[in-house]
């Protein structure tokens, strides 16, 4: 895969899908601007050599948020409420293109100098887009001369701007950004060249959205961690009184498959001994600890405990990789911290003594955020179901788009 860096942008257009699905407040204040910072590298490599900018981005999901009279909320999803924070970032202006495609925007496209920067107007705004339809996606790859995708958190998807464009663009006039090319390195250095012991820690609330990814992970890591909610659904499966923690009734049967097929593959599969429990879903319930196997009627767990620690803490301190996805427990509320917190400092710790960690996936990233540990691992993914996928064994269609 080419990246930014093999290609000289002078006098050159480039058409650059980034991920500027930020936060607002009700006065469209951005909230959290980690997305927009992560593509500014590879815009200012465009600039520096003396190219022009095009930034194409979805923003939300305005088609299945209609308002109430069937019509787009275009103010709600308008990526203009970037431009004076991107400007202000770049220091220099930012032109604005009111729609993604037509005559109008390419006329602003077609004008633009070395040195300008243009964002496009929500490429959502068109159902082509999700549809991936390719007369949509050709009217989208007039912007530029050159595709640069950045979006990596996007890259799943087969959509218009972040797949099927990049089939307009001859095999050296389309690249992934840097954001993209650090993204896909790291992970595929966790998926096929890991160093041994490879433990996997996953955790969150459900099973079910982590099922592929158990799957693939037994065909390569030494270990798998599981905590979080989903873990309950195990002890359950096997027989254990989980009191009213979250279980999926419906996956029993298959936390015993998983169980069993770990057996036979080798894999040690590490579940928590205990948890801290609690008498409502609460920040101020009562809380005591338990066996996972043992919660009282009317309690649920809803943090790893002592013990739980104390193990998972042992197997990574002699991991030489680290992938971790989701948190130990509801690490919103301070009672039910301190398990996600245990183990975020258990692969800090880990890392100073030379293992290569990965952390991804949207809760675990804003879990490492919170304790201050981010720079402490070695790489902290932005892409959120793109990073599970991944790790599913899938291929990521808008990285394989710029092979
Ligand atoms: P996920 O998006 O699947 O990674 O899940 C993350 C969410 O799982 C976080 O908001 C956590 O609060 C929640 N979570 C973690 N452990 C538990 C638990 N034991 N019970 C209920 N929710 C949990």
């Amino acid at each position: 895969m080419q990246t930014v860096n093999s290609i000289d942008f002078k006098n050159k257009r480039a058409l650059v899908r980034v991920d500027f699905n930020v936060p607002f407040d009700k006065e469209f204040r951005i909230t959290d601007d980690t997305r927009i910072k992560a593509a500014l590298p590879t815009i200012e490599k465009i600039l520096s050599d003396g190219g022009s900018v095009v930034l194409m981005s979805h923003l939300g999901r305005p088609l299945k948020k209609l308002k109430e009279d069937g019509s787009i909320d275009k103010e709600k999803f308008s990526l203009k409420h970037v431009v004076g924070h991107l400007a202000e970032l770049l220091n220099r202006e930012v032109a604005f293109a009111e729609d993604c495609i037509g005559g109008q925007t390419e006329k602003l496209t077609n004008a633009l100098q070395p040195g300008q920067v243009l964002l496009l107007e929500n490429t959502r705004f068109h159902k082509e887009e999700e549809k991936g339809e390719e007369g949509f996606a050709l009217k989208l790859a007039q912007h530029g001369d050159v595709y640069v995708n950045d979006a990596f958190g996007s890259a799943h998807r087969a959509h218009a701007s972040t797949t099927i464009v990049a089939k307009f663009f001859a095999a050296d006039s389309r690249c992934a950004g840097f954001l993209m090319a650090g993204e896909v390195e790291n992970a595929e250095r966790v998926l096929h060249n890991a160093e041994h012991p490879f433990t996997a820690i996953l955790g969150g609330a459900k099973v079910s959205d982590k099922i592929l990814i158990i799957e693939n992970l037994l065909n390569i890591a030494n270990t798998i961690i599981i905590g979080g909610g989903m873990a309950y659904t195990f002890f359950k499966a096997q027989g254990g009184n989980v009191g009213t923690s979250l279980v999926e009734e419906d996956k029993l049967e298959l936390a015993n498959e998983i169980l069993k097929r770990a057996k036979e593959k080798g894999v040690h599969l590490l579940l928590p001994i205990d948890s801290v429990i609690a008498d409502k879903f609460d920040k101020d319930a009562h809380t005591q600890l338990a066996e996972n196997k043992n919660i009282p009627d009317g309690w649920m767990g809803l943090d790893i405990g002592h013990d739980a620690i104390k193990a998972f803490e042992d197997v990574i301190k002699d991991s030489k990789t680290i992938l971790w996805n989701g948190p130990m427990g509801v690490f919103e509320m301070e009672k039910f911290q301190n398990g996600t917190k245990s183990i975020a400092v258990a692969v800090a710790h880990a890392t100073k003594n030379g293992a290569f960690s990965l952390v991804g996936g949207g809760d675990s990233v804003a879990a490492i955020n919170q304790f201050q540990l981010a720079d402490q691992v070695s790489f902290v993914s932005t892409g959120g179901g793109a990073l599970l996928e991944f790790f599913e064994g899938k291929e990521l269609p808008g990285v394989a788009a710029l092979k």
